[in-house]
């Protein structure tokens, strides 16, 4: 089935919050892998998939779009827990496969804030949670099925030396059929809330702030302290408070008496439960409940991220911006992710500490003050999140494997089908703002230099601590 879309219909297509209007004349919504593959290998203009749309950029538009939601095994889960893997179609959700594994006594290491969107969309991004030595969750992929641009299946397993280049895509590889996950044991968690975190605090104690639990998330607005820390942390540590020495407080700031809703106004019903409750990890590491509006909804997101250590260094950086800020922003968080081996991953090779915004839905106030935040952060490399908004222009970070993904781009999509305006402007078309450029890396329907260097033996960041290996990998909705 295919829809005409924008110019033939009233609406057009938006991304969840509305921030990006889809420029597709089409969007395809195959109902057979053979159909999917003529589509692919007879398409004229450039292809995307859209998923759940939790994007917030053009990085997943292109000329004609693609749902997968009609496809047979679009909605499959598969459980081999012997090898600890979940292999899921490309319309599962997160919340969908949180219960799939609960029902099984397994998990999944890490969530983002929100359980509805696709697994297959976020790992295309690098989303990520929070958490000491976690890391983000494309980290967990083990196998990778698609359909590249010249219409064959490509199966890459967790032994290819593809798949660290392939499982943080961009939507640039083809259409990805399939993805297998790590899982591991069921587990529970508690969730606390503490209120007024002095920066010195934080500063001071920064290590212990983030560690506080397995996951942490510090919001603020850049005021004169963090307003917020969410601790998600075992049960059986007790109350985190307690536990790093004064019962009720975490390095000054309170426990709150009422549970709250990180975004400001927004209702504390929304948010997973608190006020220390002990429940399943599914619904304790997102923020935001499955079936309930996540954030504000009406909103625009950037993130950038900067090494771990210097994540205090990049508050005190923004804080003279304070008012700027503060005049378009909702809320902002910072997290901590572990470094990883992946190719286009933000945390490749660096402990990383992520500074997130959810901005108000107001365009063009909010492109000025990222502009100015990103000269802000300069001086500290910083690379931003590939699925939020950050300044026009080439990306102010180019990956160290960029060319290997780029011609790991021409061995899949050879003809350049998924290279999409996005792509060309952030990562292809020369330099990055911060001065370089990507010496020698090769264009998008250029012939791609062959064949792909296997990852380099014992890379910097040398995987992900604590996470298993093995096993092989067998629509838009809004959140
Ligand atoms: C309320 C809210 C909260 C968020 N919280 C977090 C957070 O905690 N952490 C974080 O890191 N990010 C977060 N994000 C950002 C968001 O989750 C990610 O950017 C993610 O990539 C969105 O995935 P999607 O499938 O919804 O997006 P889409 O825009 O539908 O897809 C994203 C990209 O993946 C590609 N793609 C999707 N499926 C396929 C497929 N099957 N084959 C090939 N390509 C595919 C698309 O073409 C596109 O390029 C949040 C966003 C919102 C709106």
């Amino acid at each position: 089935m295919t829809q005409r879309v924008n110019a033939e219909t009233e609406s057009g297509l938006v991304n969840w919050s509305g921030s990006h209007r889809y420029q597709a004349r089409a969007l395809h919504a195959p109902e057979t892998v053979e159909e999917l593959q003529r589509l692919i290998a007879g398409a004229r203009g450039t292809l995307q998939v859209l998923a759940t749309r939790h994007t917030f950029s053009g990085i997943g538009d292109a000329d004609e779009l693609i749902s997968l939601d009609r496809l047979p095994g679009a909605r499959a889960i598969e459980i081999d827990a012997a090898a600890r893997t979940a292999t899921v179609g490309p319309a599962v959700t997160y919340a969908e496969l949180a219960a799939a594994l609960n029902a099984r006594g397994l998990a999944l290491e890490n969530m983002a804030s929100l359980p509805h969107i696709s697994v297959a969309g976020a790992v295309a991004t690098a989303t990520h949670g929070s958490g000491t030595g976690l890391g983000n969750l494309a980290t967990a992929v083990r196998g990778l099925e698609l359909i590249g641009g010249d219409g064959e299946r490509v199966t890459l397993t967790e032994d290819d030396p593809r798949l660290p280049g392939a499982a943080v895509h961009l939507g640039a590889l083809g259409v990805v059929t399939a993805v297998a996950l790590a899982v591991r044991p069921y587990y529970e968690l508690r969730q606390d809330v503490y209120l007024g975190l002095e920066w010195e605090a934080l500063a001071q104690h920064f290590d212990a702030v983030m560690g506080a639990g397995r996951s942490v998330s510090v919001f603020h607005d850049f005021g004169e302290r963090a307003r917020e820390v969410w601790v998600k942390g075992d049960p059986e540590d007790g109350e985190p408070g307690a536990a790093c020495g004064t019962p009720g407080e975490l390095y000054g700031a309170v426990a709150a008496r009422e549970a709250r809703n990180p975004v400001p106004g927004a209702p504390a019903e929304n948010a997973t439960p608190q006020l220390g409750s002990v429940g399943p990890w599914s619904e304790r590491l997102p923020h935001f409940r499955s079936g309930f509006t996540p954030s504000a909804g009406q909103e625009i997101q950037s993130e950038w991220f900067v090494a771990r250590e210097d994540g205090v260094a990049a508050i005190q950086a923004l804080r003279p911006l304070g008012e700027r800020i503060r005049a378009v922003l909702q809320v902002a968080e910072l997290r901590v992710i572990a470094a990883d081996e992946l190719w286009m991953s933000p945390q490749h090779g660096r402990e990383t500490a992520a500074l997130h915004f959810t901005w108000r839905l107001e365009p063009g106030p909010v492109a000025e003050v990222c502009a100015e935040i990103e000269r802000a952060l300069a001086s500290l490399q910083v690379r931003p999140h590939w699925g939020k908004l950050f300044p026009p222009g080439p990306a102010p970070w180019a990956p160290d494997r960029l060319a290997d993904f780029l011609a790991l781009r021409d061995e899949l999509d050879p003809t350049g089908r998924f290279v999409n305006g996005w792509l060309r402007e952030r990562l292809l078309d020369g330099g990055r703002r911060a001065g370089g450029g990507v010496p020698g890396a090769p264009r998008a329907g250029q012939p791609g230099g062959g064949a792909p260097r296997a990852p380099r033996a014992g890379s910097p960041g040398g995987g992900v601590p604590g996470q298993p290996r093995g096993g092989a990998p067998s629509a838009p909705r809004a959140g």
